[in-house]
């Protein structure tokens, strides 16, 4: 009887080996998210705590936890943060009448929008001053997409999809223009963009993709593990939009996909019969929340862990300018980077500063997980 069920286990054993994960790359942290979360790191090592922030400063809640252990107090708007006091904008990006509304109240403003949001927000201006209705591919209520109407109010009209586009207003059939939020996969946002070429002909492409590299990348790394994978596992949290794009992306690669905030949001009944299970992360989920899931599909047998490459991922942008300048002057006043405590590695956040001032080709993401 005893040799019996020891031969079971051995077969079970031999099973459970053969579990094998395809671990997306790139993924994680991009260089916006990078920026901004070091953007409020600074700035309680330069201020002290608190320091306000507008908004989710990425929308990650691990990510946010740790930040306010850190002494970062989030606030949805900057009438809640007490005059004179620092805030940081979210990477999200806002409109300019926050910032006016900040500046009135006095408050000392550290503007963490991504670069990529900016450079999509002049490229709203840019169209709406030479007389264009810009309509803007997106998702309702998103904080960039907020952000991005708001550089330009009756100008600018938000498409959510094709479905979307037969109700589009604009004032002069001729003179339109497409943009769209950053994280949009990209196959979304030409759909939509090729249903409003039907109904304007006439209608002008962005200057520049406006869908960021690291969507892009998390994209093609996904749509490759998914295609060999049973079941893919996208690490992210439920308001990420990169995330959720990405669980649809591997989707329409034909793996059933599901999004987990952390390892213990994975249900043992996604495994069933699944040989390969794909992993990866948003653009804003620290890489220590995807080795915690590595590790408990390594438990559940799903120890041979192979990573795929869709693409080199090699950029990092300057801290905000307003940081850099006092950073720079704290280090000269100091001789050294400032010693505070820092977010552990443990909690996934640790990042080297870029070069303040200067956008680099060479730093390393938020979590540095995917070399
Ligand atoms: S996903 Fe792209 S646009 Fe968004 S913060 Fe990262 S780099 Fe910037």
């Amino acid at each position: 009887m005893r040799s019996s069920r020891s031969k079971d286990q051995a077969d079970v054993e031999a099973v459970m080996k053969k579990g094998r994960v395809l671990l997306a790359a790139p993924r994680g942290c991009c260089a916006g998210v990078d920026r901004a979360v070091s953007a409020v790191e600074r700035a309680l090592e330069l201020h002290g705590a608190p320091v306000y922030v507008r908004k989710q400063i990425v929308h990650n809640s691990y990510v946010v936890a740790a930040l306010q252990k850190r002494g970062a107090v989030f606030v949805e708007e900057t009438d809640e943060v007490p005059e004179g006091a620092v805030v940081v904008l979210s990477a999200h990006g806002v409109a300019p009448a926050v910032r006016a509304h900040a500046r009135q109240r006095g408050l000392r403003v550290i503007d963490a929008t991504c670069p990529l949001v900016t450079k999509v927000h002049r490229e709203a201006g840019r169209f709406a001053d030479a007389g264009y209705d810009v309509l803007l591919i997106g998702q309702p209520g998103h904080d960039e997409v907020a952000g991005t109407l708001g550089q330009v109010p009756g100008r600018i009209h938000l498409v959510s999809g094709p479905g979307n586009v037969a109700a589009v207003k604009v004032r002069d059939p001729a003179k339109v223009a497409w943009l769209s939020q950053t994280t949009l996969s990209v196959d979304e946002a030409l759909a939509t963009a090729s249903a409003l070429r039907e109904r304007f002909p006439q209608l002008l492409d962005p200057p520049s993709d406006d869908i960021c590299f690291a969507a892009q990348n998390r994209q093609a790394a996904v749509k490759r593990i998914a295609a060999e994978s049973g079941l893919v596992v996208v690490v992210g949290s439920v308001n990420s939009h990169n995330s959720t794009r990405l669980v649809e992306v591997a989707r329409e690669a034909g793996a059933p996909a599901h999004l987990v905030d952390h390892a213990g949001e994975i249900d043992e009944s996604w495994l069933g019969c699944v040989e390969t299970v794909g992993v990866t992360s948003g653009a804003s989920a620290p890489e220590i929340l995807v080795q915690d899931v590595l590790a408990w599909l390594g438990e559940r047998g799903f120890d041979r862990v192979e990573q795929i490459w869709a693409t080199q991922e090699n950029v990092s942008f300057a801290l905000p300018r307003e940081l850099g300048r006092q950073y720079r002057a704290s280090q000269t006043m100091a001789h050294a980077v400032p010693a505070g405590e820092r977010l552990t590695e443990r909690e996934g956040l640790v990042v080297e500063p870029a070069d303040p001032g200067v956008i680099s080709g060479a730093g390393q993401s938020l979590t540095g997980g995917v070399a």
